[in-house]
C-alpha cells in the first residue's frame, strides 16, 4: 500500500528530522535493526476528533499516529507493526458500532479496517475487547488480515497452560526475512505472545462466566515461552496488554509488566492498560523501570500512551550466532503526536493520515439515546456518560473521559 504523507507529515519526515537510528547505521555483517512499533489502548479512537465536545482535536486519533509510520518505518532498516489491545471500546463510535449498527459475522469493525490499511502486523487483545460480549469480539477479530493473540484466556482449561484451548491463538511467531548492516537478507523467525489481566472474569463477568476463564499472566508465559522457543523462534516480544506495576509478583495481578518482562525467554515488552508513557517521567523512580536505558524488569520495553497519543518504538540490535539471533543491544523511546508546551497550548507534530483525514460520523437519522454499556455502572467516574443527544457526537451532560483502562 501507498502511504501518502500530508504536507506537514512530509515536512517533518524529510526536512532535516528525519535521523536514522543508530542501530542502521551501526550493524555489521550479521547484525540487524529491528524496530518494533506499538500502539495501545486506541479505544476506537481512529480519528483526531473529540465526539464529546463534536470538533477536532490534536491529542488523539490513529489518524495522527499513522502519520508517523513512514517516517519512523524509514529510520529503521527492519520493522514491525504491532496493537497492544483497548481497540474496540471507549468512544461514542465504539458504542455506535456495538448497540446500533452492530457487528455480524464478516462486518469489518471500523478500527479493525483502519489497522488491516495501515499493515499492522498482529495485536492482542485489551480488556475492554470484552465489554460487548465474546461473539462481538470474534466477529470484528475474524475481520482482521494480521493474527490477534491472546495466551491467558481460555474456553477450556487444560491441567496446565499448554493444554488450554484458548479463545485465539495464544501466540504467533512471524516468518520474515530482516536485512543486516551489509544489505543482505536472512529469516528471521519473530515470536509475539498476548497477555490481557485475568480480572476481566470479574469486570465482564455476566459476559465471561461459564464461557472463557483466565489465567495468570506470569505462570501462562512461563509455560509458552518454551513452547514457542521449542518451535524456532529467534526472538519474543511479549504483548502485555498490562500495566507497570509491582516489581514483586503475586498471583493473578493485574499489571504484570515487570515480572512477565522477567520471564527467561522474553527479549522485549510492549505494555499498556494504565493509560501512560513508558520511557517517560510517569515512572520516574519506578522500582524495576529505568527509563534512562527503557527497561522494565530488566527488558527493553515501551507503553505508547493511550487513543493514539504515542507511538512506541523499541529498537533491538540482533546479532546473528550459530542457533539464530539475539538482542545485542536496544533503546526504548514513545514519540507523542503533539507537544504540550508549557504555557499548556498544543503545537501537533504530525498532520492526519491521508487516508483518515475526515472524522466518519455514524449517519443518525433518528433519535436515540443508550447508556455506555454496563461496565460503566460500577465505576463511579463514568456515570456522567449516561444518554446521548439526538446525534452521537454531543454528551447531554459533562463526561468523565476515563472510564477505566
Ligand atoms: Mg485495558
Ligand atoms: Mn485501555
Amino acid at each position: 500500500m501507498a502511504i501518502r504523507l500530508s504536507r506537514r507529515g512530509f515536512l517533518a519526515g524529510s526536512a532535516g528530522l528525519l535521523v536514522l537510528h543508530p542501530f542502521a547505521a551501526r550493524a555489521q555483517a550479521n547484525q540487524a535493526h529491528l524496530r518494533l512499533m506499538e500502539t495501545t489502548d486506541l479505544h476506537v479512537h481512529v480519528f483526531a476528533y473529540d465526539y464529546y465536545a463534536d470538533k477536532p482535536v490534536d491529542t488523539v486519533g490513529l489518524a495522527r499516529t499513522a502519520s508517523l509510520i513512514e517516517a519512523v518505518r524509514a529510520e529503521a532498516a527492519n520493522s514491525v507493526l504491532l496493537d497492544n489491545g483497548d481497540f474496540l471500546q471507549g468512544n461514542p463510535m465504539g458504542d455506535y458500532i456495538a448497540y446500533e449498527r452492530g457487528m455480524d459475522q464478516g462486518a469489518i469493525h471500523p478500527v479493525i479496517s483502519a489497522m488491516n490499511a495501515l499493515g499492522f502486523d498482529a495485536s492482542t487483545v485489551g480488556n475492554h475487547e470484552f465489554n460487548y460480549g465474546l461473539t462481538f469480539l470474534q466477529n470484528s477479530v475474524a475481520g482482521a488480515k494480521f493474527p490477534i493473540i491472546s495466551a491467558n484466556v481460555s474456553k477450556r482449561l487444560g491441567a496446565s497452560p499448554r493444554e488450554d484451548e484458548t479463545l485465539l491463538p495464544p501466540y504467533v511467531i512471524l516468518d520474515r526475512q530482516i536485512t543486516d548492516g551489509a544489505g543482505n537478507g536472512h529469516p528471521i523467525r519473530i515470536g509475539l505472545i498476548g497477555f490481557v489481566p485475568p480480572q476481566i472474569m470479574n469486570w465482564d463477568r455476566k459476559h465471561l462466566e461459564g464461557n472463557v476463564q483466565a489465567r495468570d499472566i506470569v505462570a501462562t508465559a512461563k509455560a509458552y515461552i518454551p513452547q514457542m522457543k521449542e518451535e524456532g523462534a529467534d526472538i519474543i516480544v511479549a504483548l502485555c496488554h498490562s500495566g507497570i506495576g509491582e516489581a514483586a509478583e503475586t498471583e493473578g495481578m493485574e499489571n504484570a509488566a515487570i515480572p512477565l518482562a522477567m520471564v527467561a525467554g522474553i527479549d522485549a515488552i510492549l505494555t499498556g492498560h494504565s493509560h501512560l508513557v513508558f520511557p517517560g517521567p510517569d515512572f520516574d523512580g519506578h522500582p524495576g523501570t529505568d527509563n534512562a536505558t527503557g527497561t522494565i524488569g530488566g527488558k527493553p520495553g515501551v507503553m505508547g500512551g493511550f487513543w493514539g497519543s504515542h507511538m512506541g518504538l523499541v529498537d533491538l540490535l540482533l546479532e546473528r550466532d550459530g542457533t539464530g539471533w539475539k538482542v545485542i543491544s536496544h533503546t526504548a523511546e514513545a514519540r507523542p503526536i503533539v507537544l504540550r508546551n508549557e504555557d499548556r497550548s498544543l503545537t501537533p507534530l504530525v498532520a492526519d493520515f491521508a487516508l483518515f483525514s475526515q472524522p466518519r460520523r455514524p449517519n443518525m437519522t433518528r433519535r436515540w439515546t443508550m447508556s455506555v454499556g454496563p461496565w460503566a455502572r460500577p465505576r463511579r467516574r463514568c456515570t456522567a456518560i449516561s444518554r446521548w443527544s439526538p446525534t452521537i457526537l454531543r454528551c447531554r451532560s459533562s463526561p468523565s473521559r476515563r472510564c477505566g483502562m
